[in-house]
């Protein structure tokens, strides 16, 4: 699933025919049978079966990310690969597609690898969190742990600048809002990448690209030098 479902569709494509490309190019089923498939899958989605005579251009941001998520289901994959595919639509269609995706994953046993800036919608959907920065994974582990103790100093940012509707499930230790602008991920800074917009950074920072350790207990991984020493250090400056 991509973020603009509108580039992701060859518009002089008709429903049908987008959604029957992937069987026809794997070579699954008969004609009669990728039919059969196609009008499934707008079942699957909410979407009439009439659709199948339209373009994409005559659907709405929210009906087309669901002819998206419908064309992602086709091939009965385990996994889907979402990058960014609700951060283009209203707050209202939002929900409305991350339901219809939490349906369909209870229904058909799917992982989502979901890619997203919004903590909030993260919080919603995932079991578990990978936090990046510059490129690289800087904490992940079970979203509940994640959210309520966050042990890197960027994820512990980033959840200050969001307004979650449970704002006390977010821990308060070693809270320090982002600070600068990132750097070029092409030539990021030495030792660890977070180093020059990092509250708590130390020499060592610098110098050694910190290792990834366990410290709030197996799944929970983080990659910094002073993880959960957040408040001390912060206090010593
Ligand atoms: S390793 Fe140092 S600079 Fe990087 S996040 Fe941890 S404290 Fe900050």
């Amino acid at each position: 699933m991509f973020q603009d479902s509108t580039a992701a569709m060859d518009p002089r494509m008709r429903v049908a025919d987008i959604l029957r490309e992937p069987l026809v190019i794997q070579g699954v089923g008969s004609r009669a049978e990728q039919e059969q498939r196609v009008a499934g899958l707008l079942d699957a989605v909410g979407l009439p079966r009439g659709a199948v005579h339209r373009y994409p251009h005559e659907f709405s941001g929210g009906q087309r990310q669901r002819l998206g998520l419908a064309r992602a289901l086709t091939l009965s994959p385990d996994l889907v690969v979402a990058d960014e595919p609700v951060s283009a639509l209203d707050v209202s269609v939002q929900a409305q597609i991350l339901n219809l995706m939490r349906d369909l994953q209870r229904e058909h046993g799917l992982t989502y690898l979901f890619i997203s800036h919004d903590l909030a919608v993260v919080r919603h959907l995932a079991d578990t969190v990978g936090v990046m920065y510059l490129g690289k994974l800087v904490e992940a582990g079970p979203a509940e742990k994640v959210y309520a103790q966050p042990l890197h100093p960027y994820t512990r940012g980033l959840l200050e600048t969001v307004n979650l509707a449970d704002p006390g499930a977010v821990s308060t230790v070693g809270r320090a809002p982002l600070r600068g602008e990132a750097p070029s991920a092409a030539k990021p800074p030495s030792g660890c990448r977070f180093r020059t917009r990092c509250p708590l950074a130390q020499d060592v920072c610098a110098t050694t690209e910190p290792p990834v350790s366990t410290p709030n207990g197996e799944g929970h991984q983080v990659a910094c030098h002073f993880p959960l020493a957040a408040p001390r250090l912060a206090s010593a400056r």
